[in-house]
């Protein structure tokens, strides 16, 4: 339902859950936050209300990257395991989405057959797996390959543990932008959530994806990624 990033030189959580707050007019059941720290990535998600998220947070959340996420439930209900930010196995890899994977039944089904096991009901939870299995080189390369296997629509935000300098973020039918401020960047699926921070905004298309640093921000059609699938085309394909 919504989804907000932080990138620079701030601790990242007070910050995005300023940012889901103002996101809340637009319902939702359940949120969480991810941040990226000296000590790795760190996960906080809940179902009910920001302010209890906020309350709930380990005094120990330190981090100057950050994900956050707002759901309004389409794939299982409304838990704490449900909640994004959805995570693979190891905890290395962080992803909030707003939208819906519709061939997400066949790809838990994938996972589940090679032996990853799932966390949440959720459709969002394939794409944390896939970003994880993928052996390309970059974090943008593994993100577009996920991104090739799913059909359906897509806002996404993703923190990665090892790599610790970004974040990437996606779309396909739900909206995304980009905030730029002073040495430091926001991300937010609505105004709403950015306007307190910066009136410079850069919003990204259908069929694009965006490496946002502390220090800016580059957009590319997830198309002319080098060595990474397109739609249909699997992994195990090349
Ligand atoms: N389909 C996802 C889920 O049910 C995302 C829902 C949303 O956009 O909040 O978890």
């Amino acid at each position: 339902c919504g989804i907000v990033g932080y990138i620079g030189t701030q601790q990242a959580a007070p910050l995005l859950l300023e940012g889901l707050t103002r996101l809340e007019h637009r319902g939702y059941d359940s949120a969480g936050l991810a941040v990226l720290g000296g000590s790795g990535l760190k996960v906080a998600k809940q179902a009910g209300r920001v302010r209890d998220l906020a309350d709930g947070l380990p005094k120990r959340f330190g981090g100057k990257i950050g994900i956050g996420h707002t759901r309004w439930a389409t794939h299982g209900p409304a838990t704490d395991a449900n909640a994004h930010p959805h995570t693979d196995e190891a905890g290395r890899v962080a992803v909030v989405h707003n939208g819906i994977i519709d061939n997400a039944a066949a790809l838990r089904a994938e996972l589940t057959a090679e032996g990853v096991v799932l966390a949440s009901d959720t459709d969002t939870e394939v794409l944390a797996h896939l970003v994880a299995r993928s052996s390309a080189k970059t974090l943008e390369q593994r993100i577009a390959e996920a991104l090739g296997r799913i059909e359906g629509t897509y806002g996404i935000a993703v923190a990665h543990a090892d790599f610790p300098d970004r974040l990437v973020v996606a779309r396909n039918g739900s909206p995304l932008i980009i905030g730029v401020g002073d040495h430091e960047m926001h991300v937010a699926s609505d105004l709403a959530a950015l306007v307190r921070y910066t009136t410079t905004l850069a919003h990204l298309d259908d069929g694009e994806m965006a490496t946002i640093t502390a220090g800016g921000f580059t957009t590319y059609a997830l198309g002319s990624i080098e060595g990474t699938g397109r739609p249909g085309l699997t992994a195990t394909d090349r």
